[in-house]
């Protein structure tokens, strides 16, 4: 425990927390404030956990507050459902913005008078070019842009299209309002950048109150400002867009100036994270929704049964650093298995029954075994175990003719039941197709509990349920969405792992399994950890794999792991 202190402690030091920690000691700022600003046109994912553990976790680490804010500047691509949904994730990650729930919506009155602000300096104007001709104009990374034939109109007719493109006047596309900054910046973010264009769609909170919205760019930063927030931070592809914030913070009353530091994305192998992407995984039917547990959303790691302690440990992991890298996806599952095995109760469940009857074991007779909850936790206690003449075994755990190295069942060859007998296998049932279908055994009733009183040992342990008091479930066991570590984001389909879901039925648990709640991870012993799927009902349960027990990253990195 202590160990792992330290590690966190230690991965929780970079780049960022040491400019905070700068700018409080040099009296730069009194406090910290900080945001989480999604774009609410879609579900949050993994990497998104990367930016809220960050920004809430820097709010509470210096005593500051984090501001959730919806960027929802887009109405044509924003829903009430992702709203509702980005709530939920963020709080179910363990984050909480207490009173401050904001929305750039709610600027748009500012941001609207702001950009008349710029529109009397002369630092703004509104433009008639076509789409097309504004992109023809832009230029390129080696060649200027060139000045659009209405960027000298003057401030009266600017403040006079511009009011009537905001009055509804205009279709959409005709015009739009730019800044005035320069078409040769070697920035093509600061050639004339777009401030507002003409959109004739509801917005899930201004309704049709609007006719024009601001760019994404345009309201980013103010909506900081208006906030006070003090450290704006946000993903390495906006380093370009920084001088363009600080531009309009320079010419615009703003009541702050926040200033903006980019870390790197979260990447993983196996996975793309782009809610364009995984929004089209959700539309084309790929998966079965946006918390599909392949999906990398947070509502699908829940669903999957990943506990939001885990998500947190994996970003503190990972850390926050300049360069852009990938992650093995391998990381992820040996966080996740870290927490769970110190939080599932163990339970048994044959996955593939095979059923074996145990001849010399008296007919109608059963009897209970105790078995503990969890083995390195006392408090979690323990639960009995009916045990009698008719079980299931895992149909991998019997071999008829077993190589060399095959220590499990197989004809003549003794194996442990855990927490009850040890049995022999004598005889092998086939049906007419030649298949194995029953077992025919022997127990010892000197071995109860699992150890013989003369001392011989058996080389194997199985798992085990009976026969008469077994809850049947299908089990879904869930491999990558993406066969290739480094799916392509431009031809993703053809990337799609077609074995990521493997659907089990008739798979046979204990009955306690039977009352298990959605939240709680169990582990299956041997196999791995498993959640209840909301998909259960009463008859029929579902459970979700969540990760298998082997833990693969511990070997690859040298197994510096539990
Ligand atoms: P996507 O690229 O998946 O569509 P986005 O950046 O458009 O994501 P936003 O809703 O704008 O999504 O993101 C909200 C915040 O989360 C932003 O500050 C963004 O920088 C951050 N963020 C998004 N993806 C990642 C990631 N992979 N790693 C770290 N932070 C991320
Ligand atoms: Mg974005």
């Amino acid at each position: 425990m202590t160990a792992t202190g330290t590690a966190v402690a230690e991965v929780g030091r970079d780049f960022i927390r040491d400019i905070i920690e700068a700018d409080l000691a040099a009296k730069r700022h009194t406090t910290v404030v900080t945001r989480f600003p999604p774009e609410p046109n879609g579900y949050l994912h993994i990497g998104h956990a990367k930016s809220i553990c960050l920004n809430f976790g820097v709010a509470q680490e210096f005593g500051g507050r984090c501001h959730l804010r919806f960027d929802d500047t887009n109405p044509t691509k924003e829903e009430q459902e992702y709203i509702d949904a980005i709530e939920d994730d963020v709080r179910w990650l363990g984050f909480d913005w207490g009173t401050h729930l904001y929305h750039a919506s709610d600027y748009f009155e500012q941001l609207y008078q702001w950009a008349e602000h710029l529109i009397r300096t002369g630092k703004a104007y509104v433009d008639d070019q076509s789409q097309e001709e504004m992109r023809l104009t832009r230029g390129t990374l080696t060649e200027p842009g060139r000045n659009s034939p209405w960027r000298d109109r003057s401030v009266e007719e600017n403040l006079d299209l511009f009011r009537r493109m905001r009055a509804g006047e205009f279709p959409n596309g005709a015009r739009v309002l730019r800044a005035k900054i320069d078409m040769a910046s070697g920035n093509i973010n600061l050639r004339d950048p777009v401030l507002y264009r003409i959109l004739h769609a509801s917005h899930p909170r201004t309704g049709t109150a609007w006719s024009i919205y601001p760019s994404y760019d345009f309201a980013h930063g103010q909506s900081d400002a208006i906030e006070r927030v003090t450290h704006s931070l946000c993903t390495l592809e906006f380093e370009d867009h920084r001088p363009l914030y600080d531009w309009f913070l320079e010419h615009l009353p703003v009541p702050s100036r926040p200033r903006q530091y980019e870390f790197a994305r979260l990447n993983l192998t196996h996975t793309v994270l782009s809610k364009r992407v995984l929004t089209e995984l959700v539309r084309g039917g790929h998966v079965k929704g946006w918390d599909d547990p392949r999906m990398p959303t947070l509502a699908g790691l829940r669903r999957r049964g990943v506990p939001p302690q885990a998500v947190r440990d994996f970003v503190k992991r990972v850390g926050v650093a300049k360069a852009n890298s990938v992650v093995d996806v391998a990381m992820f599952d040996f966080s996740v298995r870290e927490v769970l095995n110190k939080t599932a109760l163990r339970r048994m469940a044959v996955l593939r029954p095979l059923k074996i009857v145990i001849d010399n074991y008296p007919e109608g007779q059963s009897e209970e075994l105790e078995a503990v909850n969890h083995p390195d936790d006392p408090a979690a206690g323990t639960r009995r175990l009916r045990f009698g003449r008719e079980l299931y075994i895992e149909r991998d755990d019997f071999m008829e003719n077993p190589p060399k190295k095959f220590y499990r069942l197989s004809p003549g060859r003794e194996v442990r039941l855990r927490y009850a007998y040890f049995i022999t296998c004598r005889e092998v049932v086939k049906n007419r197709a030649g298949e194995v279908v029953e077992l025919r055994c022997s127990y010892d009733p000197q071995t109860r509990g699992g150890n013989a009183p003369d001392g011989r040992k058996v080389q194997a342990t199985l798992h085990w349920v009976s026969a008469a008091d077994a809850v049947s479930a299908e089990v879904r066991l869930y491999n990558q969405l993406f066969a290739r570590p480094d799916p392509n984001p431009a031809d993703f389909i053809a990337d799609l792992n077609p074995d990521s879901l493997e659907v089990l039925t008739g798979c046979k648990l204990e009955p306690e399994l039977a009352a298990a709640n959605t939240g709680d991870p169990v582990q299956f012993e041997r196999q791995g950890y498993f959640c209840r799927d909301p998909d259960s009902t009463p008859g029929d349960l579902v459970f979700n794999r969540t990760v298998g027990l082997r833990d693969t990253w511990a070997r690859v990195s040298g197994g510096k792991g539990a």
